[in-house]
């Protein structure tokens, strides 16, 4: 008998500590997930880099199948994780902005972005504590309602979200500068001894204006005739 009752009350405690562990995530998710979402809509150089990110794993998937490659943009590019030739990186980094750059918006969406992760969160975060709000008791319910809507509704907003929020498909005037490998940590086994060893590729993006604007030239003539210099037309 006194063993069931301390069972019964491991188990009440645990599940009470599941309960309020996830009451307090989800309140710290409802502030920080729009937080982030919000960070990115006011970095249109994020967002480009994001979607070119996302067409450079896209040209690659629709080649080779589904693989396990990683991307992450920065504001100087974005990397690339995973075990993946630099010459096809680079090959499908140009394809994708190409073809962004002609209206292919679909390859800036991509299912394994983080922006579905996030979605996800914000989803179970809702519905839990709506439940819970509704039902003003501690019971599995919310916690099974949470995670049924994340799983079912997160999946679908994540394309919405990074179309309108996480990624900007106009890349026009945007140009790969090039590309470097780097450098990144690797936890050495049944140690905290962090080791720099060469796992991702930075793909450098930055303005076309950049490039072109960085010698001046100079044409003076005597009459109205259509010059070319270098890609610019002059009349
Ligand atoms: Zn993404």
């Amino acid at each position: 008998m006194l063993l069931l009752v301390t069972i019964l009350l491991v188990i009440g405690l645990l599940a009470l500590t599941v309960l309020v562990g996830l009451t307090l995530t989800s309140l710290v998710t409802l502030i920080t997930a729009p937080g982030q979402f919000v960070r990115l809509l006011r970095d249109r150089q994020l967002r480009r880099n994001h979607a070119l990110e996302h067409a450079t794993i896209n040209v690659i998937e629709e080649r080779f199948g589904p693989t396990r490659l990683a991307g992450l943009a920065r504001q100087d590019g974005f990397l690339i994780f995973g075990p993946v030739a630099p010459t096809l990186v680079l090959e499908a980094a140009q394809e994708g902005l190409r073809r962004l750059q002609h209206g292919e918006r679909q390859l800036a969406i991509h299912p394994r972005c983080g922006t579905t992760l996030v979605a996800s969160q914000l989803v179970l975060a809702l519905a839990f504590l709506a439940t819970l709000l509704l039902l003003r008791q501690l019971s599995p319910l919310p916690f099974l309602v949470g995670l049924a809507a994340a799983l079912l509704l997160g999946p679908r907003i994540s394309p919405f979200l990074q179309r309108w929020v996480t990624t900007d498909s106009q890349v026009d005037g945007l140009a790969i500068q090039g590309l470097q490998p780097q450098l990144v940590p690797l936890q050495l086994p049944w140690t905290n001894v962090l080791v720099p060893v060469p796992g991702a590729l930075l793909v450098r993006t930055g303005a076309t204006e950049q490039a072109s604007l960085a010698g001046s030239v100079t044409v003076l003539t005597p009459d109205a005739r259509t010059y070319q210099v270098g890609r610019y037309q002059i009349d």
